[in-house]
Formats: structure tokens, sequence, C-alpha cells
């Protein structure tokens, strides 16, 4: 079936294209043993992550939504020496966990973990004065998908890329009478996208180990 064929070729471009890399892959066991939930990036998109902040050459980098920091570590993997990613979770596990494998993966000293509601860590950061973000990352609860594009304006420059992952939901996105909350946020989130003269964004869908979804992917022009 379908599926059967995504997660193959999946694994095929894993197997060709992704090194195998014993911390990447001790991280996603630590994470289940956890009990976290199986919702980090998949490694061909971790990859992908990696090869975007290289390809915009990526400094700061803002991520909404860290789990057990296996996205993380792909994209501190791709920063220069005095880069930093910012990322934020809710859950204190989840950051517990993140912490031991960002040291683990020794990418800790770029990266500051901020534990708390993300909507309230965005507004203290802007309290603080955080400098703007060249890349960003949107990838936690649904439903406030708005309010993070929102807050990412705030943190944004122009050049600044800005992503949001599972923005196809196997395809709900097109349901403009669901009732599911990730799914309103989603299509709220178009949009806003759709009416923010500020960026430029598309959409890609993907399939794969983690089924039929994809990115927003997006540039601030101003
Ligand atoms: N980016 C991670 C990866 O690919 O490895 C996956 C992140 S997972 C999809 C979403 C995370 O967002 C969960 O760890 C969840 O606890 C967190 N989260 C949910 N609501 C949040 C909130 N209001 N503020 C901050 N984090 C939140």
């Amino acid at each position: 079936n379908q599926t059967t064929t995504w997660d193959k070729v999946d694994q095929y471009i894993t197997e060709r294209l992704i090194p195998q890399d014993a911390v990447l892959e001790e991280v996603l066991v630590t994470n289940q043993q956890a009990g976290l939930p199986p919702f980090d990036v998949s490694p061909s998109q971790g990859k992908f992550l990696n090869l975007l902040v290289q390809m915009k050459g990526a400094r700061r980098i803002l991520e909404i939504g860290t789990l057990g920091g296996y996205s993380t570590i792909w994209m501190a993997r791709a920063l220069p020496s005095d880069g930093q990613i910012v990322t934020l979770e809710l859950d204190p596990i989840h950051a517990q966990v993140a912490k031991a494998n960002l040291s683990l993966a020794e990418v800790d000293h770029l990266v500051e973990l901020r534990v708390g509601d993300a909507l309230e860590q965005l507004s203290q950061m802007k309290q603080e004065g955080v400098e703007p973000f060249d890349f960003i990352f949107i990838d936690a609860d649904k439903p406030n998908n708005p309010n993070y594009l929102k807050w990412a304006l705030q943190f944004s420059q122009p050049g600044t890329v800005i992503l949001g992952d599972n923005v196809i939901r196997e395809g709900e996105v097109i349901n403009e009478n669901s009732e599911d909350a990730r799914v309103v946020g989603v299509r709220e989130f178009y949009d806003l996208l759709a009416e923010e003269p500020r960026i430029s964004a598309t959409a890609i869908q993907t399939v794969g180990s983690k089924g039929y979804d994809g990115f927003v992917l997006g540039i601030v022009n101003s």
C-alpha cells in the first residue's frame, strides 16, 4: 500500500544521502524511551532543515517547539561557531530530555533552551530586546500557528526565512468545516500568510515516514 511505499522510499533516501549518525540515532531512542511523542522530524526532513539553514547562511535561529531537540541538533550543526538557536518548549520533561540530547550532540553551547509557554517566552524576549533571527522554525501547538507567525514577524528582518511544519495534515487543510483546532489553526496561518504583504510564501506537500503532510516556507521581504 501507499504508506509502505512512502516509508520504503524514505528509508532509501536516508540510506543513500544521510550518513549513519550514532548521536542522532541515540537521540531518537532516548526520546522514545523517555515516552516523548514521536513528533520529531524524520531524518530526511532534519537534513532538509540543515540544508536550508546552510543555504540561508543563518547565524541566529528561533525554533518554536523543541520536543527532544532532534530538529534543534540538525539545525545547530549548520550554524557557524558564533551562531545561536533559541528554542522554546512548554513541557519541562521534554526540555529536560532535550537538554541531555543537546549536550550529547555537543551543540549545547549554541542553544538557548527556554522552558515555558512559547507565547509568554516570546513576549518576554521582546522585553529583553532579543535581536532578530535569520531563520524561524514554527513547530509547536498548531492552534497557535497564527500567533507564532505574528511573533515571527516581530523577530524578523528583511531576508528572514520562516518555515512551518505540519501544514497539510493528510489533506485536511482544505476542509473548511474541520472542527480540529490544529486544522483551524493551520488554515488561519495560511490566511495570514495570504494577506501579509511582508512575506512571500509557498507550501510543499510531503510524503514519507511521517505520512502525508508538508511545510510552509516563506521569506520576509521588508
Ligand atoms: N521540532 C521538534 C522536532 O522536530 O524534533 C518537534 C516538536 S513537536 C512537533 C511540538 C513540541 O511543541 C512539543 O514538544 C510540545 O510540548 C511543544 N509545545 C506545545 N505547546 C507549546 C507551547 N504553548 N509553547 C511551547 N511549546 C509547546
